[in-house]
């Protein structure tokens, strides 16, 4: 029985020290190819998931708000703090996304000692602003839902890794080449795919006004209960204005974003008798594993279930 003990305390110790030997080699590998990895930190993840595009294996990659969450309104928690001091990069999205509302962007940079254009980028540079209805003198921010907005975040992307990691220059600029090929053939397919539809049918409704930039170049005109997730949302005459627009037009669906409380769309359904066809993406991806957790295939199934839901 002793003899027994005993030899199961050596397979123990043995399995022990091989265990933490295996768990030594394992941060040695991970500390030295970290540090040649260029460290950057989005603050959603439609642009993580561009980021770990363009990057490939040169980045080590890092979003902030988590997928399936708001990010106009945001309380960072100690791990995005920390995330956002040690980064080389950090890119946001800029057009009054995190940076309005409670400006919670804006007090990280600061609260982490990054400086703006330094190693703190916009993604959206050089994108023609659209502004809110109703208040004319703010962008709105939902640029990326225009795949040629998209293909310009990413090359701005582009460029900032190759300054910062000049070294990966050409493996960036292959990265982008191919991931632009295929962002390009879904925007060009897009683009004509919605004229189809009967112009009364044509109505894309949703809870935040997030279509301006869809709308535009996928010729889907777009109306919504509330303008910006930063507002009230979906108070009795925000609900009176969009019910008018749905009665007006001969609509078939409404659509609910992954991002939002569904309460308001699925009140409105039941006053309009208009159903609720699916969930869409607008601020944030998928959880992984599900479909529309990448850029693509968020964009992918956002012009797919509209143009079922509307035709
Ligand atoms: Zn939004």
């Amino acid at each position: 029985m002793k003899k027994n003990l005993i030899a199961l305390i050596g397979v123990i110790a043995m399995i022990t020290g091989m265990a933490v030997f295996l768990n030594q080699r394992q941060n040695v590998e991970a500390e030295t190819t970290t540090s040649e990895r260029l460290r950057v930190v989005s603050t959603n993840s439609i642009i993580d998931d561009m980021v770990k595009n363009v990057g490939g294996k040169y980045v080590d990659h890092y979003s902030i708000v988590q997928r399936g969450t708001d990010p106009h309104e945001y309380e960072p928690r100690p791990t995005d703090i920390a995330a956002t001091a040690e980064a080389d990069v950090v890119f946001y999205n800029g057009l009054n996304l995190e940076t309005g509302g409670n400006g919670w962007f804006k007090k990280l940079v600061q609260s982490s000692k990054k400086r703006f254009n330094e190693d703190v980028f916009a993604v959206s540079r050089g994108v023609q602003v659209k502004y809110l209805t109703t208040n004319v003198n703010e962008p709105d921010p939902h640029a990326w839902l225009d795949l040629a907005n998209g293909i310009k975040y990413v090359e701005n992307i582009n460029q900032t890794l190759q300054k910062k990691d000049p070294q990966h220059a050409a493996q960036y600029q292959q990265n982008t080449d191919r991931y632009v090929a295929k962002l390009t053939k879904l925007h060009t397919r897009a683009q004509t795919k919605f004229k189809q539809i009967p112009k009364a049918q044509r109505l894309l409704v949703t809870s935040e006004g997030a279509f301006k930039y869809f709308s535009a170049a996928y010729h889907v005109p777009a109306t919504y209960i509330w303008e910006l997730n930063t507002e009230a949302q979906g108070t009795p005459e925000q609900m009176r204005t969009v019910i008018k627009k749905i009665d007006q037009s001969q609509v078939k669906h409404l659509f609910v974003e992954s991002s939002v409380s569904p309460k308001s769309m699925h009140k409105l359904a039941k006053e309009t008798g208009v159903p609720v066809a699916n969930t869409i993406f607008t601020d944030s991806l998928a959880a992984k594993g599900r479909v529309g957790d990448t850029y693509y295939t968020m964009m992918k199934w956002n012009l797919d279930k509209i143009y079922a839901g509307l035709k």
